[in-house]
């Protein structure tokens, strides 16, 4: 953490925060040892939390979540300013393995270990993606998983309400219709813009980019006015915890542990009958059972590693971790994708004030955090900002149509992990995401990039539609440890070309007329960096080059077998009975936006589905 930033929490910390706060415990290891649920979740994070308090909805089903993080009231994970810190305290600590395309680069892989999961650490973003972006989902063989499928349970998570900012304070503009109006997590404005950002909105405009009137409409390609995961009238984080466990917390049937970490599906045959876990407190090892199903919900880099373990992943994987093959599936860990962002700076001068930078100036901080604490008002109420900006391929480099046929023209096993040349129907189906890939790239229905649209000289650009493709593996000489997490980021040269293209594109927008009243002057990655070499390797120097933006989908993919897939639309793993997934390790293939609002929307439609399944069998 900076100096400034440790100023800021302890300053935040000495000022009495008055929010009401549930009181809201951990069942014990004892109450639950032994038993048997209709549904034992494993991973008691975003997706695990809707799953189950929609499935306990049926008080005569018991449901049962297992959670290695605590509860917490980390003022970290309430006030929306310090949720752009890094929590680690709340974080597995991971680090990817080298990756080859960032010159053996290692990074922290970004993962929430706490109840409610990344929702509870992450930067509140609550955007969706195009259209097109889940329609490639339902291409990719998995009916109702479009567009017009997700629709319902975008609008079933939320609350929206419209921002307090007028329009004609800053020209937000939003339709309320592609919201929910009494789900249970709350999607709002911050009641407060730095006033930089209308320069912003402007230079955007004047270079001729769409300005969509809502993003959430399924037209998300532009500069665009995006809520946050944010209760409107505290002006404090809405995260599945507070949102999907606290309102149902007094159920009877529903049970919830946190502390201890599942090692294990038990398996009669291939028909999953329960887990194993480990108290983290005391290392006992215990058994629970499930009558229904298990469900994974561990996230895109634990639930891979739990299958593993379980005998069901990948057999050479398996056997050199001295696991017995009991199901050689290779879509376990497979398909691993994220968006790689590069993080430029540009410093500047004339900001007006209140900027982002207000906590660096003690008069600013301390006038921000009165206004929060007197009237919920000021830079504290902001996280992520709320203006974005996504862009097609062909408005940020005349070279599109170079890039496209590039990608159409490779030879797909030349730039894949080795497991994808042994399988053909892994690669049937990389195959038939590369082909959707270049379409979308092609077009201007959905976005290639994304660049933030700050008050202030950060800009991170971020690659949407990554070619490459990495996996997650047990570490052979620690199988129950950190898995191994290799992104392959660039293993694509596509990839390394659209992020160039970002870089030249940020630095021709800050020549814009408009940006000019702030004396831009390029930091990161620095004039002096020219060639697409040159640029990379300033980057990285300057560890401005990241593999991940927290991200990470795709490991268990949903996806026909004959594409290599883990699990069917109906979210069950292949070749096995009772056992299911819903994280977002079975996104086919990651869209175009911040992943959250979207894992909102499909956990809601994996409880519809595993309900339906139960409770009207044979539809
Ligand atoms: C730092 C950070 C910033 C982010 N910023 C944004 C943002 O601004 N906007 C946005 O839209 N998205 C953001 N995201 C992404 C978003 O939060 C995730 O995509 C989302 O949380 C994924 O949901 P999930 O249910 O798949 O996994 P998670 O929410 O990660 O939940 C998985 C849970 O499983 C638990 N678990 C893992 N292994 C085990 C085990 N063996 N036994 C028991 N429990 C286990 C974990 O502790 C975790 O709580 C961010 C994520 C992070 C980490």
């Amino acid at each position: 953490m900076s100096p400034s930033l440790k100023s800021l929490v302890t300053f935040a910390a000495a000022l009495p925060f008055v929010i009401a706060v549930p009181a809201v415990k951990s069942d014990t290891v004892s109450s639950i040892r032994g038993k048997t649920y209709d549904y034992v979740i494993v991973g008691g994070g975003l997706t695990g939390l809707v799953v189950a308090h929609r499935l306990s909805e049926n008080k005569s089903h018991s449901v049962l979540v297992l959670e290695t993080g605590p509860i917490t009231e980390d003022i970290n994970t309430i006030i929306p300013t310090l949720g752009n810190n890094i929590n680690h305290a709340l974080q597995y600590s991971i680090d990817s393995a080298p990756d080859p395309g960032l010159g053996g680069l290692s990074v922290g892989v970004l993962i929430g270990k706490v109840v409610g999961g990344g929702s509870v650490i992450n930067g509140m973003a609550f955007d969706r993606a195009s259209a097109a972006d889940y329609d490639a989902w339902e291409q990719l063989g998995n009916p109702g998983w479009g567009w017009n499928g997700l629709l319902p349970y975008f609008k079933k998570s939320t609350t929206f309400t419209p921002p307090k900012l007028t329009r004609k304070d800053f020209n937000i503009t939003y339709n309320a219709s592609f919201y929910g109006t009494n789900g249970p997590l709350q999607a709002s404005f911050p009641n407060f813009e730095f006033p930089d950002v209308k320069v912003m909105w402007e230079a955007f405009r004047s270079e001729g980019y769409p300005t969509p009137r809502e993003h959430a409409s399924g037209d998300a390609v532009g500069a665009t006015w995006i809520p946050t995961s944010l209760d409107p009238k505290t002006q404090t984080r809405s995260d599945a915890r507070r949102a999907y466990y606290d309102s149902v917390k007094n159920r009877t049937n529903l049970k919830l542990v946190s502390g201890v970490e599942v090692n294990e599906v038990l398996f009669d045959s291939l028909t999953a009958k329960g887990v194993q876990f480990t108290t983290l407190a005391n290392k006992t090892v215990s058994k629970v059972y499930a009558k229904r199903e298990v469900i994974l919900a561990a996230g895109s880099v634990f639930t891979p590693k739990i299958l593993q373990l379980s005998g069901v992943g990948p057999a050479d994987v398996l056997k050199a971790a001295g696991v017995k093959v009991k199901k050689d599936l290779a879509a376990v860990g497979a398909n691993l994708q994220d968006h790689p962002n590069a993080n430029m700076f540009w410093s500047t001068q004339n900001l007006s004030i209140p900027n982002p930078g207000f906590s660096s100036d003690p008069a600013q901080n301390a006038s921000a955090w009165a206004q929060y604490y007197a009237h919920r008002i000021g830079p504290v109420c902001q996280s992520h900002g709320s203006s974005l900006a996504f862009l097609s391929l062909q408005s940020i480099t005349s070279n599109y149509k170079q890039i496209v046929s590039t990608i159409k023209a490779q030879k797909s096993t030349d730039y894949l992990p080795a497991v994808y040349k042994n399988n053909p129907n892994l690669l049937r189906g990389y195959e038939a995401a590369k082909s959707i890939t270049a379409e979308l790239l092609s077009g201007t229905k959905a976005a290639a990039v994304e660049i933030p649209m700050n008050a202030f000289g950060l800009a991170i650009a971020a690659v949407q539609r990554p070619l490459s493709r990495g996996y997650v593996a047990l570490n052979t000489t620690n199988p129950t440890g950190n898995p191994i997490v290799q992104f392959n980021t660039f293993q694509n040269p596509a990839d390394r070309t659209m992020m160039i293209e970002a870089v030249k594109w940020t630095r021709r927008h800050w020549q814009n007329p408009i940006l000019a009243r702030f004396l831009p002057a390029e930091i990161t990655p620095g004039v002096a960096a020219q060639t697409d070499d040159e640029i990379i390797q300033a980057l990285l120097k300057q560890s401005a080059l990241t593999a991940t933006f927290a991200h990470q989908s795709g490991t268990c993919a949903m996806m026909p077998e004959k594409y290599g897939g883990c699990v069917s639309s109906d979210l069950r793993v292949y070749g096995t009975k009772k056992l299911s997934i819903v994280d977002a390790s079975i996104i086919p293939l990651v869209p175009a936006t911040h992943l959250q609002a979207t894992m909102y929307a499909i956990a809601e439609k994996a409880a519809d589905i595993i309900k339906l399944r139960h409770d009207f069998p044979g539809r």
